[in-house]
């Protein structure tokens, strides 16, 4: 039977609760959107008392479905001041689901300021620990020693100084299963939320925990291999295809050909240097340098894709891990770098520090728009991002993420929708992700309704990227995405057999069927996604936000992009339509 556990960090009270009738059938972003609409004012200052930290793992996770070890994180975002969920990979998820915790809600702020505390949870319950030992320290450092103190089998999550210190661009990091500092519920600010409750990690310890009961093996077994199957010949998700063995950052070639990879602060679509930081370079270093290089590395047990890598120094040892598409983009196209060592230890500062690398790159690519350093400038970028390390009045500036460093240094073409920095792909090319990042209750979020797929891809048919009409594409793939994958506590990357292949959807439908017990359609899944759409889209609209945020910068609207020379032509009334009644 899970529980609810409930954490006030105002009066250190952890206790456990039923979960009410409401939430019984709900996981990952479903159930903290829902949370956070039920309990947290839309109006509330997203880092004081009021504002609520949720964590949920997926409806799967932590059974044995492929590639599900999804934890969402969720509350009132300081960086977009909208709804907001993140969810990430790691090993923390599945000790999380198996320890039956179904969410986690931090609550209140300690009355002492600038105090913080571990949260320890295992079998025997829920207790809060003063962290002062691990506080101000970087988390490269913070990492190895908890796991030394609480044993190397535990899961983490936990924040860096830039969540200690409230900076808005500042996400959650989750142990991987080297138990490093790798993985991230990276966007909107979310570590600040952590850091603003006074909580600098949770650590999970699932022995002897009761494991995520399933209702219906029977059912669960057949959908378990149906998904099973389908990853296993998807040419993009297969053992030895595109994403397992080029990693994500594969498409940094694509975009680049598609002259829709952002380059200089979205000043062009074609990146000269792109190959150089391509996945396919990634591949050859790790062979070339040999020792712990490699790709095909898993961020979660039980990932059959396994996307991710560990990019290694010349000398074989560890740079970090991961050097993935958004990540590399950020530092590389966007500022000018063709480096992947330099990509490399700007993403492992990121790390360090604890903040989100779509937004600090975007953030460096406008202070290089504002004159603070040459495009292409390797070491002013790495000192920029020090500034946020050392916590410097810059470094805070940075640290709050693009559109803040745009308008505190006067630069006008920043590429942020409702406050949050663009990932990878020129919306002026691309229509249709442009119109997710325009209407999404996140602010610009690829993950939100990834139309990639079909705008690039092929994938579950072929749409061509410049068509202006795709409301209907982008509420399709908002709505698919809040349930199919969000919620189901399944890696987004699933969802390109899910889209081309009958039979893998029909195994997320049995996966979540066997796991509670429901008899749900394929068209249930995408009606849920739609409701948790609506209720967070209720949230921003409480909260202030009308249509006139859904809307691109008006510097896309004139400005045309190099090679294609077009603007974002789509008009308002398309963007209207996505959520239209
Ligand atoms: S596909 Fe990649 S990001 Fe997704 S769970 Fe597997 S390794 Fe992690």
């Amino acid at each position: 039977m899970s529980r609810i556990l409930r954490v006030n960090m105002t009066d250190l009270v952890a206790k456990f609760e039923e979960v009410p009738e409401k939430y019984k059938l709900m996981g990952g972003r479903g159930l903290t959107s829902t949370i956070t609409c039920d309990e947290v004012p839309p109006t509330c200052h997203p880092l004081g008392a009021n504002n609520k930290l949720t964590l949920a793992t997926g409806i799967v996770t932590g059974t044995s479905a492929p590639t599900s070890g999804r934890i969402s994180i969720g509350g009132k975002s300081p960086l977009t001041g909208t709804i907001k969920e993140a969810n990430s990979g790691g090993t923390a998820p599945q000790k999380f689901a198996r320890l039956g915790i179904k969410a986690l809600i931090v609550e209140g702020q300690p009355k002492e300021k600038g105090k913080f505390w571990l949260l320890k949870v295992d079998k025997e319950g829920a207790r809060l620990l003063p962290a002062d030992e691990f506080v101000g320290k970087g988390l490269y450092e913070t990492f190895p020693r908890i796991f030394k103190k609480f044993g190397q089998d535990v899961g983490v999550i936990g924040i860096g100084i830039a969540g200690e210190r409230l900076m808005s661009m500042a996400g959650i990091c989750v142990s991987d299963p080297e138990n490093r500092p790798s993985r991230y519920a990276g966007r909107g600010g979310m570590g600040a939320v952590m850091g603003s409750k006074g909580l600098k990690a949770i650590i999970l310890n699932d022995k002897g925990g009761p494991g995520v009961p399933i209702a219906n093996k029977e059912v669960f077994d057949t959908g378990r291999k149906k998904l099973t199957a389908a990853l296993r010949e998807h040419s993009i998700t297969k053992p030895g295809g595109a994403l397992n063995t080029t990693g994500t950052a594969t498409l940094i070639n694509v975009i680049n050909e598609a002259g829709a990879l952002p380059t200089r602060n979205f000043r062009d679509g074609r990146f000269e240097g792109a190959n150089k930081i391509s996945g396919e370079t990634i591949n050859e270093i790790c062979k070339q340098r040999g020792g712990v290089g490699m790709t095909g590395h898993s961020c979660s047990p039980g990932c059959i894709i396994r996307c991710s890598n560990v990019y290694p120094k010349p000398d074989g040892t560890e740079l970090v891990s991961v050097q993935e598409y958004e990540s590399v983009w950020a530092f590389g196209a966007n500022c000018g770098i063709d480096d992947l060592d330099v990509t490399g230890e700007l993403i492992r500062l990121c790390n360090d520090y604890g903040v989100d690398t779509i937004e600090a790159g975007v953030a460096i690519g406008v202070a290089m728009e504002a004159g603070l350093a040459k495009f292409g400038d390797s070491n002013k970028a790495i000192e920029l991002m020090h500034e946020i390390g050392k916590g410097t009045p810059l470094g805070y500036i940075l640290g709050s993420g693009a559109e803040i460093t745009a308008r505190t240094l006067g630069v006008v073409r920043y590429p942020t929708t409702k406050g949050q920095a663009m990932p990878a792909y020129e919306p002026r090319v691309i229509r249709g992700i442009g119109i997710t990042y325009a209407t999404t209750t996140m602010g610009a979020d690829h993950t939100a309704g990834y139309t990639i797929s079909p705008e690039i891809l092929g994938v579950s048919g072929e749409i061509d990227k410049f068509i202006l009409e795709k409301a209907d594409l982008a509420r399709k793939f908002q709505h698919t995405t809040a349930f199919t994958f969000d919620s189901s506590g399944h890696c987004l990357f699933i969802s390109f057999p899910v889209l081309d292949t009958p039979s893998a959807l029909e195994g997320v439908v049995e996966e979540c069927n066997g796991v509670l017990g429901t008899s749900w359609t394929a068209d249930d899944l995408i009606r849920m996604g739609k409701e948790i759409v609506d209720r967070e889209r209720a949230f921003n609209e409480a909260a202030g936000f009308t249509r006139a945020h859904d809307r691109l910068p008006e510097f896309m609207k004139y400005e045309k992009l190099p090679p294609h020379k077009v603007v974002f032509e789509v008009p308002d009334e398309e963007l209207d339509k996505v959520h239209a009644p």
